[in-house]
Order: structure tokens, then C-alpha cells, then sequence
């Protein structure tokens, strides 16, 4: 009886995080949210000591702005929170890390991270946001979006509905000039919380056609040229150099058609975030 029980008690749980809609329960959670209108509600958080909640503050209206312009004002962006948390792991708890040349405390901070967590910092940020006082509020939100001192092995990525993005950069720190500290422009990090944004979504990146590792610089040059998705946000053939006050890329055909078609049906009705019957976009 006992044995029965636990059995039925098991199976309850694990149906919860099957119909889950809230983030509060995970990272993936499996379902949208029932809402009256296309809003994505999100939370954009500073993770480290670099910058703090104004710098998030200030770049919120900015990326509310071009992933409304992005999705051609189809989904509306509510940045419901913002906030900024120190590092979990504090430096000066490990004396005994070091890196050739590199005396710059705040830097060594955020390549300890590089060095023993990496990828995981996803997971890291994902926990300390629901510590913090921002974190009751997991329940409401759609994605948590981070920008992270930490680094980390990649540029951006997402896993489920958390995303993240470095700021700074550190670059090429093994050399022997040590490398550099790279600070990215308001804009350039707005892209990448757009193609981000894309991933919670469960978009994938378009024209992977262009990104076999058997392709010369030039052949992926003629492939993305040709490629009807090149310019979308979600394209690794876009240049992201072009990006600046002026210009930005957003959602072309192709995902505007799974965003009109399956996105926004999904958010409404409050169906299946892994959306079936998604396109292909090269
Ligand atoms: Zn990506």
C-alpha cells in the first residue's frame, strides 16, 4: 500500500511538470500561459558586479522597442522586471585561482566562472533569481532573460526559457599579452537578447545551410548571399557589425509566419510552447 502510494504520488508530480505552464517549476516549462492578448512578459536581469538594474534599466526600453519592431508589433514585449544579483561564487573564496599575467580582480572573477562553471551558469542564475526578491515573481514571467558578467564557452545561448548574453567579453585571455576586455555597444547586446528572445520561443536558427563546417569562407559567403533567411535575427550569416543605432534585424517571412501562425495561438490559448508543425527556414 505504501509502495502504491508513493507510485501515485510520483506520477502526480511528474504530471505537474508535464502541464506545467510556469517558470517557477523549471526551466522548460511545457506549456504557455493562457493570456487575452500577445504579450511576452519577461524579466531582464544583470548577473555580477560589472554593471547594475540601471544599466539594465536603460537598455530595457531599447530592446522592448526593436523586438516589437523585430516581430513587426505582432507580440508586444513587457519587461515586468528588472534586477541586478552578485556573483553566487565570490572570488575572493578561492585564492588559489590564477591565470597567467591577469592581476584585475573583476576579471579573473569572471574567468573563474569560464574556468569552473561554464555552461552551467545557466542553471546558476536560474536559481539565485528565484533567492532573490524579484523571484516570486517566476510565476508570471514567460523567460528570464541575463546578462551575465560570468563567462562562458559561446557568445549567447538559451536553454528552455532562460537566455544569456556576456557583458563584457573577455577575449583571448590565454595569450601571452593577455587578451582584452570587450564591452559590447547597448545595441549589439539588444541583438542578441532578440535572437535570444527567439530561442524562449522555441525558434531555431534560419539558414543552417550556410553554417556546414565543410564550407569555405567564400562558399558560405555565396550561401548566405542566396539565402532567403540570411538577414533574420536568428541567422548566424547576419553581420552583426552593421547593428547600431540606426539599424537592426528582425524576424523575416518565414519565422513572422510560424511567430503569426503558431506562436501567438499557442500564447493565446495557453497550448504547447514546443509548437508543432514549425518550419524549416533556410
Ligand atoms: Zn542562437
Amino acid at each position: 500500500m505504501k509502495y502504491l502510494i508513493l507510485l501515485f504520488a510520483l506520477f502526480s508530480i511528474t504530471q505537474t511538470w508535464a502541464r506545467s505552464d510556469s517558470l517557477a517549476d523549471g526551466m522548460r516549462p511545457k506549456k504557455y500561459k493562457k493570456r487575452d492578448k500577445p504579450i511576452l512578459n519577461v524579466a531582464l536581469v544583470y548577473y555580477g558586479s560589472f554593471w547594475d538594474e540601471r544599466d539594465m534599466q536603460r537598455i530595457a526600453p531599447l530592446l522592448k522597442e526593436r523586438y516589437e519592431a523585430a516581430t513587426k508589433g505582432v507580440i508586444k514585449l513587457n519587461i515586468a522586471h528588472t534586477a541586478a544579483l552578485p556573483y553566487k561564487h565570490q572570488i575572493d573564496s578561492y585564492p588559489e585561482y590564477t591565470q597567467d599575467g591577469i592581476t584585475d580582480k573583476s576579471r579573473l572573477q569572471r574567468l573563474w566562472y569560464y574556468d569552473n562553471i561554464g555552461g552551467k551558469i545557466i542553471n546558476e542564475v536560474y536559481e539565485e533569481f528565484e533567492k532573490s526578491e524579484v523571484g516570486k515573481h517566476y510565476g508570471e514571467l514567460d523567460a528570464l532573460l541575463v546578462v551575465s558578467g560570468a563567462q562562458y564557452d559561446a557568445l549567447g545561448f538559451a536553454s528552455g526559457r532562460v537566455a544569456i548574453t556576456e557583458q563584457p567579453r573577455e577575449i583571448a585571455w590565454g595569450l601571452p599579452d593577455t587578451g582584452r576586455t570587450e564591452i559590447v555597444t547597448d545595441e549589439n547586446l539588444v541583438d542578441e537578447l532578440v535572437h535570444e528572445l527567439g530561442h524562449t520561443m522555441f525558434l531555431g536558427h534560419t539558414s543552417t545551410q550556410c553554417m556546414r563546417p565543410e564550407l569555405s569562407l567564400q562558399e558560405r559567403r555565396e550561401c548566405c548571399e542566396h539565402s532567403p533567411n540570411g538577414q533574420d535575427v536568428m541567422s548566424y550569416c547576419r553581420d552583426r557589425r552593421k547593428v547600431d543605432a540606426n539599424f537592426f534585424y528582425g524576424f523575416e517571412k518565414c519565422n513572422m509566419t510560424m511567430i503569426q501562425e503558431l506562436i501567438v495561438p499557442a500564447m493565446l490559448k495557453g497550448k504547447n510552447w514546443n509548437v508543432s508543425g514549425r518550419l524549416n527556414c533556410l
